[in-house]
């Protein structure tokens, strides 16, 4: 059952929560604009609030996000929706968009929510942590992640068993089973996409044996390992919790490969498996850490350097591309691989495998639009209509985009776009009053 529709009136939407939603929605709200931040997830701060640190400063992601993530949600002019999604959007006019919202009910109130944990502990319901990318479990009430913002419980409907037990614990009563979805007209005179980006499904590349091999992990998930705020208190195998001392990456995992339809470089890759290489190195002084590649793509200001220091610091670069893993019975991994320096092939065991998983664009984004069309790039990106003199516009007069959700970027280039995007915006504001 839906509430009536309420009508509701700001100046932007920014749809999309991470780092370039935050940034656009800021700037605007700056500038005296108000502006709406729809995100889907329950926690706003997109990948950057889960990622350990940053190449190639090596600064903490979480000590930039967080403080970013402050000011976003308290500024007077910047109202947050997560747990929502959008379900279409119509121009009405030169000067009106009206975008129909959905908040999916989160089944506790968050103001009222001193996020004490009792919940989570009451909970006899354990379920795998989207927000650990699997690694760990999670309760089906519980709070996102330590650093979530807003911080405060939900419930996960879809495996509660209504025991109760929950609501018994609540100090404040917060939790109400009563919530409803509750669907919104936004009237609006600009909207920002920044839709940002998914990472490819390992299991699409069977070879690699994610999903069957324990010990395969995603560099998501190694991030997570890394981060200060980690479910475990140093690195571990997940297949039998040892600590490893042989490390492997396989670059490209999903990108540059038109065999699983995504022949572009993620341009992010080479350079966050350098950093988490260094990271390990730091964790677990006496392991070994391999880079598989086919390339190295150090393109950007500084990162020759970080490339080379990864280099100094012991990490081994193997140009050779991964053909096959296979599991051996202590769940060791062997890597079959040419070696494109002497044409042989080879193998190589090592005891853990990460698997560097290309970027891709986010499904159902050019669907938002109705009546107009969101021209998407081949690869189903956003499309820029002047990616020269232009970056920001789209081929529909007043959506602007900002950050991945053109392609593939890393976070500065993310922040500089949602910089244009949100200049572009507030002249278009200006224009159309
Ligand atoms: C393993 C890994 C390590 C990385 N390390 C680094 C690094 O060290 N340095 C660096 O510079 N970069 C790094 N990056 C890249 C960095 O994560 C991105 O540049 C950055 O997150 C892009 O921000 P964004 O806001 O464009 O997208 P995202 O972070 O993807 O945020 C997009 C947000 O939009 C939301 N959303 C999507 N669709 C909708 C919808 N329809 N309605 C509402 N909300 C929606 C999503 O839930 C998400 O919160 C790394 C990436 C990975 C995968
Ligand atoms: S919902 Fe209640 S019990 Fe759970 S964290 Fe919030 S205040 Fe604590
Ligand atoms: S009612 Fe649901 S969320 Fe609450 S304790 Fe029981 S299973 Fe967990």
């Amino acid at each position: 059952m839906e509430n009536t529709i309420k009508n509701i009136t700001y100046d932007a939407l920014v749809i999309g929560g991470g780092i370039a939603g935050g940034e656009a929605a800021l700037n605007l709200a700056v500038t005296g604009f108000k502006v709406l931040l729809v995100e889907k997830d329950l926690s706003v701060g997109g990948k950057m609030i889960m990622l350990s640190k940053v190449f190639p400063t090596l600064d903490c992601s979480a000590c930039i996000t967080t403080p970013k993530i402050s000011e976003i949600s308290r500024h007077p002019n910047i109202t947050i929706f997560t747990g929502t999604e959008v379900g279409n959007i119509r121009k009405v006019s030169d000067t009106e968009f009206v975008a129909k919202v959905t908040k999916k009910p989160r089944y506790v109130h968050v103001a009222d929510c001193t996020s004490c944990q009792l919940c989570e502990q009451a909970c006899p319901v354990s379920v795998s942590d989207e927000y650990q990318y699997g690694l760990v479990g999670r309760k089906a009430a519980f709070i996102p992640f330590s650093i979530a913002s807003p911080k405060a419980a939900a419930i996960d409907i879809d495996n509660c068993t209504l025991c109760g037990a929950c609501e018994k614990v609540c100090p404040t009563n917060c939790i109400d089973f009563t919530m409803v979805p509750e669907t919104m007209n936004l009237h609006v005179r600009t909207v920002i996409l920044a839709t940002g980006f998914d990472l490819i499904d390992p299991k699409k590349m069977p070879r690699y044996g994610y999903g069957t091999f324990k010990n395969v992990l995603t560099a998501m998930q190694m991030e997570r390992q890394l981060a200060p705020t980690r479910p475990f208190n140093t690195i571990l195998r997940p297949g039998d919790g040892k600590m490893p001392d042989k490390l492997a990456y396989v670059l490209c995992a999903g990108s540059r490969d038109a065999t699983v339809g995504n022949p572009i470089c993620s341009q992010i890759c080479c350079m966050y498996s350098i950093k988490q290489a260094q990271l390990l190195m730091g964790a677990l002084p006496m392991a070994d850490v391999t880079i598989y590649y086919i390339n190295i793509r150090s393109f950007g200001k500084g990162f020759e350097e970080f490339y080379q220091q990864a280099k100094g610091m012991g990490v081994n670069f193997v140009k050779g591309k991964i053909g096959r893993i296979t599991e051996k019975e202590n769940g060791n991994l062997t890597l079959r691989y040419e070696d494109i320096n002497t044409g042989k092939l080879m193998e190589a065991d090592h005891d853990m495998v990460v698997l560097s998983t290309g970027v891709v664009p986010p499904k159902g984004i050019d669907g938002l639009f109705e009546g107009e069309t969101l021209y998407m790039d081949q690869f189903n990106f956003v499309k820029q209509s002047d990616p020269l003199a232009n970056p920001s516009k789209t081929s529909i007069d007043g959506v602007f985009v900002a950050g991945t959700a053109t392609g593939p970027m890393d976070i500065p280039d993310s922040i500089l776009s949602a910089g244009s995007a949100s200049s572009e915006a507030i002249s278009y504001l200006i224009q159309h009053v």
